[in-house]
């Protein structure tokens, strides 16, 4: 027996962020293709090396991307849809970043100073988040009658890259079956799936060429392995396999699965005719037994036991403890992290200043790897031959399991507490309605925004001298001061009906929040990949919840001193503090959760305390904590909507809850969103026209509902006839006193000028809609 250690996938950005910098080089015009391609060339090499040094003995390539690995695949197949004017051939830089990223006219880009425009002016492919990570890739999109031609070798040329420099990889291909499922078609009714046999013979073309430059695996991902398959899906598995098996008999295929475990797929993953089956044992631990009994006895497994989608250093002893009976029997074994490291930042040693302890409680990609190097030398040669690593992993479990810093009585004294009371307005939404009406005194079609206002550059300049101490904190302040006082005497002066104080203080929406409640930690240098040159810096939540003091108040104080408009609270909401952290594992999601709704709580209680009327409570990222599996929707949807609404549940009836989430599809989570019990919900409605309203009436939504009337995203200023016609269609759709009028979302990232104008439009559109009220 033996046992050896694969990665499916490591980080691309680069330790230093290095190929952000070589892409918006590029992208800017003030760098070549060539340079960039050094750049991605050099951090490969790097990356292969660094894995063979640390032990790895399936090292992948193909795992690095200039954008994103969908889109890769898309130029593979050649799925290059016909507004990008590519003829055939290889797929070009220009075309690539045209999926990408959309592109310009000539005129325009030559302006600009780039000159990789080729005359096109078109949007972007769509974006959309990868399984439920934080990670968006390019959703492809297929004609009617799309045909599929090897249209990139990238994945050979990287495999050849990696050998010509003496390193043996086992090259990843996103497999058909899940790429077809990720895919979308304008064509009505065409199905996917039913391209399977057109692409096939392009997977099967470049298993070959693999094989013949010597690979002899292939690590195939088909992480669709762990959703709710149905039969076509999983006779598209069967039918692709093997016909792969029969075209392309040379390789051997790593079927590759992650993100949860195989379930009622399993019976299905195991008939494939391949190789081997890597299993995600971190998000399912309870399938390991199964599938080992299942199995049959030629299929090499690897097993996924190190998490790749969180942040925390395993208990190396515990994991031997449940491994050393398993392998000791006659199979060899491969031993991986649960998915590929992407999803985590790259190394701890480049995290200087975090408190020590926590630091040891962490592991980065480098780290992750170093763990299952200890973890096969273990099972090889027994403990002792690691009895340091061990010794260290042990210390640093033991350490975390017993820390203070963690542990806060307090807390835990309070969650023994919690009533179901407490999540409980003290009426319904029709008392609380009587009792707030006369307090605000709003017209019908109130407005309002979402809460940010632009984040200019003089904004972000005062926030960065701030943080290098150019400014000290009494000139940092007496800044935001003035800013908030600006934006909110302009809401004034454009008669908004309820307003916001701007959000200049905040660098972002959970980040804000995080700082100042105990048991987060920040990084300087832990990035993850968002999506193409954007990566974010994950708050960590490593410990109990609390609040040593009000976050928001004095803020709200001073904005709502300059005006006698109702001005909003504004909270960013438990479930989206934790969809967009990385949770600390010791204790469940929900258990979090719970304690950062208290903390919330706290501070919704101090604002009413100081006069706030209306408390906006941000819920930005509920709906993409859904589970892959609709049956686990339900557990979810139920915790999630229960620590809303204890964040939100200590006021009196004459205060007004708002929520807001800036996406737009609720048909499957409707009722979930009523029982919310908002006062008031603004949501994502521009772009759709309004349609997605029609989940909210068959519903019966008894609240009221700001439906956003212009969209965001662009710097496009609708008139105010185009926002009157989307009210006149919610009106439609819902009673006249149920509607608010706000934008999509918040305005940092848009400008003043464009900013200013849409306001005035769609106060004029409010007013407008009033007269026909009366
Ligand atoms: N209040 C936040 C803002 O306006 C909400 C942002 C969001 O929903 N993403 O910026
Ligand atoms: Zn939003």
């Amino acid at each position: 027996m033996s046992i050896t250690v694969a990665t499916l996938g490591f980080p691309r950005i680069g330790p230093r962020r290095e190929l952000k910098s070589a892409l918006e080089s590029f992208w800017s015009g003030k760098s070549d293709a060539q340079a960039l391609l050094a750049v991605a060339a050099d951090l490969r090499a790097k990356t292969w090396t660094r894995q063979r040094d640390l032990g790895v003995d399936h090292i992948p390539s193909n795992d690095f991307s200039l954008y994103d690995h969908v889109l890769d695949t898309s130029a593979m197949v050649g799925a290059i849809p016909a507004i990008y004017g590519w003829s055939g051939g290889e797929v070009g830089l220009d075309t690539y970043f045209a999926m990408a990223r959309g592109a310009q006219n000539q005129d325009e880009t030559e302006q600009a100073g780039c000159g990789h425009g080729h005359g096109l002016d078109v949007p972007a492919s769509e974006m959309t988040k990868w399984f439920d990570t934080n990670y968006h890739y390019l959703v492809p999109e297929f004609a009617e009658g799309q045909i599929f031609a090897l249209s990139s070798t990238k994945v050979v040329d990287q495999f050849v890259e990696a050998r010509d420099q003496g390193v043996d990889t086992r090259p990843v291909l996103l497999g058909p079956v899940t790429y077809l499922k990720l895919g979308k078609s304008k064509a009505q009714g065409l199905d996917p799936r039913t391209l399977l046999d057109t692409i096939l013979p392009v997977y099967a073309e470049v298993l070959n060429r693999l094989a013949e430059a010597g690979a002899q695996w292939v690590q195939i991902d088909e992480p669709c392995l762990v959703l709710d398959l149905d039969k076509a899906d999983r006779s598209a598995l069967h039918h692709a396999y093997a016909s792969l098996a029969k075209t392309a008999p040379a390789v051997k295929v790593m079927l590759t699965t992650y993100f949860g475990g195989l379930v009622d797929n399993l019976e299905t993953a195991l008939s494939l005719p391949v190789a081997g089956l890597h299993v995600d044992l971190v998000r399912a631990p309870e399938q390991l037994d199964v599938v080992i009994a299942r199995a049959p006895a030629e299929l090499v497994l690897s097993l996924g036991v190190i998490d790749g989608r969180n942040v925390w250093r395993a208990d190396l002893e515990r994991l031997l403890d449940r491994l050393e009976p398993l392998v000791a029997g006659r199979r060899d074994w491969i031993l991986a992290p649960s998915c590929s490291l992407l999803h985590t930042p790259i190394d701890l040693d480049a995290e200087r200043s975090l408190d020590p302890d926590v630091r040891t409680w962490l592991a980065f990609a480098i780290q992750k790897i170093e763990e299952l190097a200890t973890l096969a030398k273990a099972l090889n040669h027994g403990r002792a031959s690691v009895a340091d690593m061990l010794e260290t992993s042990r210390l640093a479990a033991a350490s975390r399991r017993a820390s203070s810093k963690i542990h806060d009585p307090a807390v835990a004294e309070r969650m023994a507490a919690v009533t179901g009371a407490m999540s409980r307005r003290a009426s319904g939404f029709g008392q609380r309605r009587a009792a707030q009406a006369p307090r605000l005194g709003l017209p019908p079609f109130p407005t309002t925004t979402i809460g940010s206002f632009p984040q200019t550059e003089e904004v972000r300049k005062a926030r960065s001298d701030h943080g290098k101490g150019v400014i000290d904190d009494a000139q940092y302040e007496s800044f935001l001061r003035e800013e908030t006082a600006r934006v909110v005497r302009w809401q004034e002066e454009i008669d908004l009906d309820v307003l916001v104080h701007g959000e200049f203080e905040r660098n972002d929406m959970v980040q804000y929040f995080g700082e100042q409640l105990r048991g987060f930690v920040f990084t300087k240098n832990a990035w993850v990949q968002s999506y193409g040159s954007r990566c974010v810096r994950p708050p960590i939540l490593y410990g109990d919840v609390s609040r040593p003091a009000p976050m928001t108040v004095e803020w709200w104080r001073y904005a709502q001193s300059l005006t006698a408009r109702p001005m909003k609270g504004m909270l960013t909401g438990p479930v989206t503090i934790l969809n967009w952290s990385f949770v600390r594992d010791d204790v469940t999601r929900e258990f979090a959760c719970r304690q950062i709704a208290l903390a919330i709580r706290d501070e919704v209680v101090d604002l009413e305390a100081a006069g706030a009327k209306i408390i906006q409570i941000d819920e930005a990222a509920l709906r993409e904590g859904l589970p892959l599996r609709r049956g686990d929707w339900k557990a979810y949807l139920d915790w999630a909507v229960e620590c809303f609404r204890l964040s939100a549940s200590g006021v009196a009836d004459q205060t007004q809850i708002h929520t807001h989430m800036c996406y737009s599809e609720f048909n499957d989570i409707i009722a979930a969103i009523g029982a919310m019990d908002a006062d008031v919900i603004s949501i994502e409605t521009a772009r759709s026209k309004m349609e997605l309203l029609d989940a909210f009436a068959d519903y019966a939504y008894p609240a009221e509902i700001g439906p956003g009337v212009y969209d965001i995203h662009s710097p496009r200023v609708p008139a105010a006839e185009e926002m009157a016609d989307l009210l006149k269609a919610a009106r439609t759709r819902l009673a006249s006193g149920q509607l608010w009028v706000n934008p999509d979302c918040g305005l940092k990232t848009r400008k003043w000028p464009e900013t200013r104008a849409a306001l005035i439009n769609m106060v004029a559109a409010a007013k407008t809609a009033r007269q026909s009220v009366g």
